[in-house]
């Protein structure tokens, strides 16, 4: 079944116009807004990347404009994502731009915090409401090895940055790996408590090949991180959402939300709400699935023409495939990495 499509605003179903075959209203939507990045993350890139030339990736202009268009059609999320979004020269700009949207609900970030002394106050005076920050082990030298090229105190400073900037709900992220990370998890979580933060625990994804481990054996379910963070902490599950794939549970006593992000072993697809657009200007329709809309050439070809581009993303609708099966025991059928994908 399929809500209203008419662009003009005739009567419609429910609030956002974007709404699949499946019957799921799109209202979030992931923005990548560069390839590029200062840290080589082993769950996400290869040691030695290739970034994409610039005529290939959305220009400033285009990203703000593709923003407006989503927020027209009753996109009420955006998330501005990378690579590392705040290595983008002229960012802050764009989230000028972006957080200025009439009708945007929210806008939120997510970050590896290298930039956030540089940048948190600039962020929250052009509108970004909420972010995330990578924060994957508290061992300068772990750190260090899993980022590849990130210093754990800077990210730390950035942390703190963040904090003094006065952001709601700042989350952290950290992807568990067995036998690299998966100790800290308890340690992380105390971290979060201590700080008044949330923390979401990622599953790792098989998105590009990354030649560093093999990820079935890395792969350490949430099931798992529960049983060991159970040894620690009282942990009650709760039906609240912040619109994203994670599941949340609290802790008696503090107002840290401890999350789980789980794409194996408990698939969030029946309740997708959201697309993606990687830095290329490809709308993706699912992150562990190929089906896309070029909307850069649309762009490209009737520039200015938001209509258009409207009609695009609506059509797009239609692709949106029912879910995603990532296989940790076969080559990625996903050549994409994370940081054109917009995580
Ligand atoms: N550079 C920023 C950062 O690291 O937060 C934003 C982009 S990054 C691609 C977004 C999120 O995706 C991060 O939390 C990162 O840990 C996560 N991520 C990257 N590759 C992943 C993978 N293969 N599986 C699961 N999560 C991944
Ligand atoms: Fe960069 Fe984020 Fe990927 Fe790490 S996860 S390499 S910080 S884009």
């Amino acid at each position: 079944m399929t809500g209203c499509r008419d662009v003009m605003g005739s009567p419609r179903q429910s609030s956002s116009l974007l709404v699949d075959r499946f019957g799921r209203e799109v209202n979030y939507v992931r923005i990548s807004v560069t390839d590029r990045c200062d840290f080589r993350c082993v769950y996400c890139m290869a040691e030695d990347m290739t970034f994409l030339p610039r005529a290939q990736i959305l220009t400033l202009e285009e990203l703000g404009e593709l923003s407006a268009a989503f927020v027209e059609l009753g996109v009420r999320k955006i998330r501005l994502t990378g690579g590392e979004p705040l290595v983008r020269r002229g960012v802050i700009d764009l989230v000028r731009r972006v957080g200025a949207l009439p009708g945007l609900g929210e806008l939120v970030l997510t970050t590896n915090g290298s930039q956030l002394r540089k940048y948190a106050g600039a962020l929250k005076a052009a509108g970004v409401r909420r972010i995330n920050i990578s924060l994957d082990s508290l061992h300068p030298d772990r750190f260090e090895r899993i980022t590849r090229a990130g210093t754990l105190a800077t990210v730390l400073d950035g942390i703190e940055a963040a904090r003094e900037a006065g952001f709601e709900r700042t989350k952290l992220n950290a992807v568990v790996l067995k036998n690299r990370n998966h100790d800290e998890v308890s340690d992380l979580v105390r971290f979060a408590i201590e700080r008044g933060l949330d923390i979401s625990f990622i599953e790792e994804m098989p998105l590009g090949v990354i030649g560093d481990h093999d990820r079935g054996e890395a792969y350490y379910s949430s099931d798992e991180i529960r049983r060991d963070l159970a040894d620690q902490f009282e942990l009650i599950p709760t039906t609240e959402t912040t619109g994203g794939p994670s599941r949340y549970w609290r802790i008696p006593g503090a107002d840290t939300r401890v999350g789980f992000i789980s794409p194996h072993s408990h698939n969030f697809c029946d309740t997708c709400n959201r697309v993606r657009v990687t830095v290329e200007g490809r709308l993706l329709l699912c992150l562990g699935q190929e089906h896309s809309m070029d909307l850069k050439q649309v762009m490209r070809a009737h520039p200015g023409d938001r209509n258009r581009l409207k009609q695009a993303i609506i059509a797009a609708m239609d692709l949106k495939p029912k879910g995603h099966d990532f296989r940790l025991d076969a080559q990625p059928i996903i050549f994409r990495h994370m940081n054109t994908t917009g995580g």
